[in-house]
C-alpha cells in the first residue's frame, strides 16, 4: 500500500499515524518529495481499512498494490483449484455440466429431468427446494421435503446433487446435499458465508446481481477464511441498463477470473438471458470463452413450471445442446484456445 501524504500534514498528527502502523508491524518506507510525502506500508495490508486511512485529514490519496483478498488469489496459489463434487471434477481442466428444473415440484418431475439431464451428459443434478423469489406471493419452493426428493433422483441416478441454501438454519437439511449454492441475492450474506465456510462441502457461488469482481472474491475469501476452500464461482448474468433481458452474461468473468484467482468459474446461461432460445448461443460462447462447466435449467414441462419455466430447455433441446458444448469443449482443448 502506498500512503500519500498531504505536502501540509501536521509533523505530530504524523509521527502518530505512523506510530499507528507500525505498532502493528508494518514497515514503513517514507519517501520525501517535492510536492508529497509517500509512505510505502509493507506487510499484509489487507487487514488495513483504505478508505479509513483516506479519510485522515493529513492523506492525500491510498493505492492499493496487493488485492485484499488473498486466500482465493492466484499470486497466493497458483496452480488451478480442482473441486470435487461427489467424484465429479470441476476446474484445473475438468469441465463439468449441472442441470435440471429451477424449482424441485413433484417427484416424477424430477426423476425425469434426472434421467434426461444425465443422458444427456450432465454430471450434476441441480434443482432448488428452497426458492429466492422476488415476490413473496410466489412460489417458495417445496423446503426440506424438496431435498428428499432430490436424494432420491440422486439414488436412483448417481448423480451429485447441487442445492440452495439460503440461511444457515436450512443447513441441518443438506447433509446428503454434494454441493451447496450460495444464490446471488445471498453472495453478501456474511452470516450464511461464515457458516457454509465452516463445512467441508463444496460451494457454488454465484455472482451477485451488482457484484463487482472484487466484492465477488472477498465473499469467496469469507468462505475459505473459515477453512472451506472447495468454491466454484458462478456467473449468472448481471444488472446492466438493457431491459430486454433478464440479465446480462459477463463472459469477461470467466478469463478475469481464470487471472485474479485460482477457483474455477462456471457460467449460468439461464438466469444470464432468462430466455430459453438465447440459452444455446450463451452456453457456446460461455464453453468457447473457457468457462469449467455451466449449470443449465431444464424442465420436462416449461410451461407448466412453478419458477422459471420460460427460461427452462425441455429435455430434447438440452440434449441437442450438450452435444455442441461438448464439441466446442473438445475444441478450446484441441487447439489450446485456454491458453
Ligand atoms: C437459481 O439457480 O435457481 C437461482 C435462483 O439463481 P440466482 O441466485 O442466480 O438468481
Ligand atoms: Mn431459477
Amino acid at each position: 500500500m502506498i500512503i500519500t501524504v498531504k505536502s501540509n500534514a501536521d509533523k505530530d498528527q504524523l509521527n502518530e499515524f505512523q506510530s499507528w502502523l507500525t505498532n502493528q508491524d508494518y514497515t514503513l518506507h517514507p519517501s520525501q518529495g517535492a510536492n508529497y510525502t509517500l509512505i510505502g506500508v509493507i506487510g499484509d495490508t489487507s487487514a488495513l481499512d483504505a478508505r479509513l486511512i483516506e479519510s485522515l485529514e493529513i492523506v492525500d490519496k491510498v493505492t492499493r498494490i496487493q488485492e485484499p483478498f488473498k486466500k482465493a488469489n492466484r499470486k497466493f496459489h497458483p496452480q488451478d483449484t480442482i473441486v470435487d463434487i461427489g467424484g465429479v471434477k470441476i476446474g484445473g481442466g475438468h469441465f463439468a455440466i449441472m442441470a435440471g428444473p429451477c424449482s424441485v415440484e413433484t417427484p416424477e418431475q424430477v426423476i425425469e429431468c434426472a434421467h434426461a439431464v444425465k443422458a444427456a451428459g450432465a454430471t450434476i443434478l441441480r434443482g432448488g427446494a428452497f426458492k429466492p423469489r422476488t415476490s413473496p406471493y410466489s412460489f417458495q419452493g417445496m423446503g426440506p421435503s424438496g431435498l428428499e426428493l432430490l436424494e432420491a433422483a440422486k439414488k436412483e441416478t448417481g448423480l451429485p446433487i447441487v442445492s440452495e441454501v439460503m440461511d444457515p438454519s436450512q443447513l441441518q437439511y443438506f447433509d446428503n446435499v454434494d454441493m451447496l449454492q450460495i444464490g446471488a441475492r445471498n453472495m453478501q450474506n456474511f452470516t450464511l458465508l461464515k457458516e457454509v465456510g465452516k463445512l467441508r462441502k463444496p460451494v457454488l457461488l454465484k455472482r451477485g446481481l451488482s457484484a463487482t469482481y472484487e466484492e465477488w472474491l472477498m465473499a469467496a475469501e469469507y468462505i475459505m477464511s473459515e477453512g472451506n476452500e472447495q468454491i466454484v464461482l458462478c456467473e449468472r448474468g448481471i444488472r446492466t441498463f438493457e431491459t430486454k433481458t433478464r440479465n446480462t452474461l459477463d463472459v469477461t468473468a470467466i478469463p478475469m477470473m481464470h487471472e485474479l484467482s485460482h477457483l474455477p468459474i462456471i457460467m449460468d446461461p439461464s438466469h444470464a438471458a432468462g430466455m430459453s432460445r438465447m440459452v444455446r448461443p450463451l452456453s457456446l460462447a460461455s464453453t468457447g470463452g473457457g468457462a469449467d462447466g455451466l449449470m443449465i435449467e431444464v424442465h420436462n414441462d416449461p410451461a407448466k413450471a412453478l419458477c422459471d419455466g420460460p427460461q427452462a430447455l425441455r429435455p430434447d433441446q438440452f440434449s441437442d445442446l450438450t452435444k455442441d458444448i461438448f464439441a466446442m469443449r473438445e475444441i478450446v482443448i484441441k487447439h489450446n484456445l485456454n491458453k
